[in-house]
């Protein structure tokens, strides 16, 4: 993409009404802009990183057996009369009517609407197990919507719903979206900490929340010290789905780690010297509640002896839109954004410092064509603007690695190589750039 013809709004100022780097970098970097309190327009920078954070989370579902389906924002009340939420759901919950006064709703989550299709569906234990899941907008209209994306209104949910004939078997499909849950955010880069967690209105008796540890997470976490050293990133890889998960799942809940509303410190398993307490940001969140929904909502199959069960369900999040504000708290310094390469808006930023000079121009041009037909996405700096104003602008954006063509480097064969993370530079022959690069 020539950045000449790109929709990239950047701001030079820090905007007063972002509290936190992420979200200030996200205004800055033109990814969002705010449409209302806690609702926001995604830009064309914005929109690709959140593709892509979509991506993986729907690759790592796929691989778990999962199955993609796309449930409807707005939801009708009767639904939730039935299950005994609508009036518990309370302020959060925004209300419709639609032109004959029908209530509706706008969905905060899915767990009557899937209910009920799987009910209407399946009638014998021979079709389970089952493993629903979407990636749609939600509404909740929080009290205090803030953070940017991190605390919407409107927000982009993974949700997916497990269906099984009797306890064990949901256990186990718990045990794959706690798999799948590593795998989802190691391939981010990130470092999210199953944590014993409250069911709170969703109900039920098994619950594990994904926390990032980040000083601007808004709640307080515990976590044995070891966690700190203990490398998850590689733990789920080459996990097979079909084999019992439980002793994988004992393991990585064996070190003591707990939310707010979870930890008692007259109950807590460690010594207070090996507990460590810091602020969370929680991007996955899994269920397992048994019967909950499926009792009132009638969802029962013919079990092998012929007898009616109610179905055994979980259900599991992920805050898609609120991910990418959580991988900028996790990646930045004082310069912008510095993208892990598997989220990365392009995988390449490439400068031409002199537009007005011919043989820069035709050398940024010729390898921005061979860069793109190698396959790799780029954002070219074609624009006629200071050396100083480029590489400000392409710190700030992120992306993993920068080419910057210059009249003195090209005069030798050379263009400079910038690696974002650790800043550092190194000539490179203009004509091994592509191989560099291309995967
Ligand atoms: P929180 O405790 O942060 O309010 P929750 O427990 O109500 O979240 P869940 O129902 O577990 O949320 O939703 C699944 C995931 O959706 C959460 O783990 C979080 O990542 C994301 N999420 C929830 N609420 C919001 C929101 N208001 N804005 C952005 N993402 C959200
Ligand atoms: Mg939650």
């Amino acid at each position: 993409m020539r950045l000449s013809q790109y929709f990239l709004p950047l701001l030079r100022e820090n905007p007063s009404e972002a509290q936190i780097v992420s979200h200030r970098l996200m205004l800055r970097a033109g990814m969002i802009r705010q449409s209302s309190a806690g609702i926001y327009s995604w830009l064309p920078m914005g929109f690709r990183v959140l593709k892509r954070v979509e991506q993986i989370v729907r690759e790592e579902q796929d691989r778990s057996g999962a199955q993609e389906i796309l449930m409807p924002t707005i939801q009708p009340a009767e639904l939730w009369k039935e299950s005994g939420r609508y009036e518990d759901y309370g302020k959060e919950m925004l209300r419709i009517r639609d032109r004959h006064e029908r209530e509706m709703l706008y969905g905060p989550t899915n767990e009557e609407q899937v209910t009920t299709i799987v009910r209407d569906a399946i009638k014998s234990y021979r079709d389970l197990p089952k493993n629903l899941y979407h990636i749609q907008w939600k509404f909740r209209d929080e009290v205090r919507p803030r953070f940017g994306v991190m605390r919407g209104r409107e927000f982009l949910m993974k949700d997916n719903y497990s269906f099984d004939l009797d306890a064990k078997a949901a256990k186990q499909s718990y045990n794959k979206m706690f798999v799948a849950y590593l795998r989802t955010f190691a391939r981010m880069g990130l470092k999210a900490i199953p944590m014993r967690a409250d069911t709170g209105p969703i109900g039920g008796e098994l619950s594990h929340e994904f926390q990032i540890l980040a000083d601007t997470g808004e709640s307080e976490v515990y976590c044995d010290r070891r966690w700190l050293e203990t490398d998850i990133l590689a733990a789920a890889e080459g996990l097979d789905y079909d084999s019992d998960l439980e002793p994988f799942f004992r393991h990585w809940t064996s070190l003591y780690a707990a939310t707010d509303e979870m930890h008692k410190p007259e109950s807590c398993p460690i010594p207070p010297e090996e507990l460590v307490s810091a602020r969370g940001i929680e991007v996955g969140h899994i269920f397992y509640f048994g019967t909950k929904y499926s009792q009132p909502l009638g969802a029962v199959v013919a079990g092998p002896d012929g007898a009616e069960v109610p179905l055994e369900m979980g259900s599991y999040g992920i805050g898609v839109s609120r991910l990418v504000g959580a991988l900028i708290e996790a990646n930045h310094d004082d310069s912008g954004i510095i993208w892990p390469e598997s989220v990365a808006p392009f995988r390449l930023g490439l400068i031409n410092l002199r537009p007005a000079d011919d043989k820069c121009r035709v050398a940024a041009d010729d390898l921005y064509a061979k860069l793109r037909n190698a396959g790799l996405e780029v954002l070219y700096d074609d624009r006629d603007d200071s050396p100083g104003a480029k590489f400000a602008a392409m710190d700030l954006v992120g992306l993993p690695d920068q080419l910057i063509i210059g009249p003195r480097g090209l005069a030798a064969g050379n263009i400079e190589w910038k690696h974002r993370r650790d800043g550092a530079r190194q000539d490179l022959p203009l004509d091994t750039a592509v191989g560099r690069f291309a995967a």
